[in-house]
């Protein structure tokens, strides 16, 4: 878009890098604040194209755990929200690749809504420039990408990956591919799709179920994905790429951490590449609860026991509705 708007105007090609970086690296919001284009230049930009995608509605910040949820409104009037989540060495952002999700997991906000529309590769990067903007006047930097927000990025997956690309980079946003992680729900085919893409970027998998028949009530995507079909894409995957593959895992009180699901569990996770994470759910009004961390703990426990390598992930923003789709919900209320 850039390009084609600076040759429509007749300008040289380097004023169309000249521009990309001043948005990617120097964070500019404004054409007018290009100096390094003529004036003449800026204002015809200014004409014809947004320098930005999203704009910023409101911003909520955790008391603990320097989680900081923002709402931003599509040009086209959607809300989307991103998380960044600023620990003290690292600095996560959390990013929506849709507005809403098609997949509608029975635990989860976005789902509820449905899909409206998928995001733009701008919309994602976008929000990850504007955590850069909180993060740069303390010297600091986004350190991480997660693809975790609202939606399923492999029912995006062209775009999404656009994203991944740009933000990549190394002339313009310059985050290690390494940096960047993309959760699916268990899109096969994006799975082997993303197998073959070009090294280094991270995949997890939302799992939360090991057997079929709870995976279909909770993960509707499983009845036409079943945990066959998912397991023998991350087999292909790991076999293929040799990276290590994270399932998340939403822990639903007396739901899905039972001992049945324990089994079925470590039956499948014995990949020495798989790791589960455990998340505690972050209850959004539906009718399940968050695990007491007595129960949290002893399910861990059990499936360490059982072999399965895994993690209780802290979430940071629960106090401000940093999970999945949960701000954007209580306004549409
Ligand atoms: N659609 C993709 C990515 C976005 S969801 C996917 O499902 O993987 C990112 C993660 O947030 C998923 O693991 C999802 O299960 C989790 N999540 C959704 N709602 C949640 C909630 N209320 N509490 C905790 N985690 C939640
Ligand atoms: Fe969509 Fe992921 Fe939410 Fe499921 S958990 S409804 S796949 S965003």
């Amino acid at each position: 878009m850039i390009e084609e708007a600076v040759a429509s105007l007749g300008e040289p090609r380097y004023r169309a890098r000249q521009v990309y970086e001043a948005i990617t690296r120097g964070l500019v919001t404004d054409f007018a604040a290009m100096t390094s284009l003529p004036v003449r230049l800026r204002a015809a930009l200014a004409e014809r194209l947004e320098p930005v995608a999203l704009h910023e509605v409101e911003t909520r910040v955790s008391r603990r755990g320097g989680a900081r949820k923002t709402l931003f409104v599509t040009a086209d009037g959607h809300l989307v929200e991103a998380v960044l989540m600023a620990l003290p060495r690292r600095a996560t952002v959390c990013v929506s690749s849709q507005v809403g999700c098609a997949v509608g997991c029975a635990f989860c906000a976005s789902g509820r809504l449905g899909l409206r529309r998928d995001l733009t590769a701008e919309e994602m990067v976008d929000q990850v420039l504007a955590a850069e903007r909180v993060l740069r006047p303390d010297g600091r930097r986004v350190t991480n990408v997660v693809v975790m927000g609202m939606g399923e990025p492999f029912h995006n997956y062209d775009e999404t990956l656009r994203a991944c690309r740009a933000l990549n980079d190394p002339e313009g946003f310059g985050l290690a591919a390494r940096a960047i992680s993309i959760s699916t729900a268990g899109v096969v085919p994006g799975i082997d799709r993303f197998a073959r893409e070009p090294p280094q970027l991270n995949l997890a998998v939302s799992l939360h179920a090991g057997t079929d028949s709870l995976r279909d009530r909770l993960v509707p995507l499983n009845r036409r994905f079943p945990l066959d079909a998912v397991f023998a894409a991350c087999a292909r995957y790991v076999a293929r790429t040799r990276r290590k593959l994270l399932f998340e895992y939403v822990v639903l009180a007396g739901v899905n951490d039972t001992p049945d699901q324990v089994r079925a569990l470590a039956a499948r996770l014995g990949h020495r590449l798989y790791h589960l994470n455990l998340i505690a759910y972050n209850e959004t009004g539906g009718p399940f609860s968050r695990p007491r961390p007595g129960a949290l703990e002893a399910f861990r426990g059990a499936l360490d026991a059982a072999g399965v390598r895994c993690t209780v992930r802290r979430s940071p923003g629960d106090d401000i509705e940093a999970a999945c789709g949960q701000l954007r919900n209580i306004r549409q209320d």
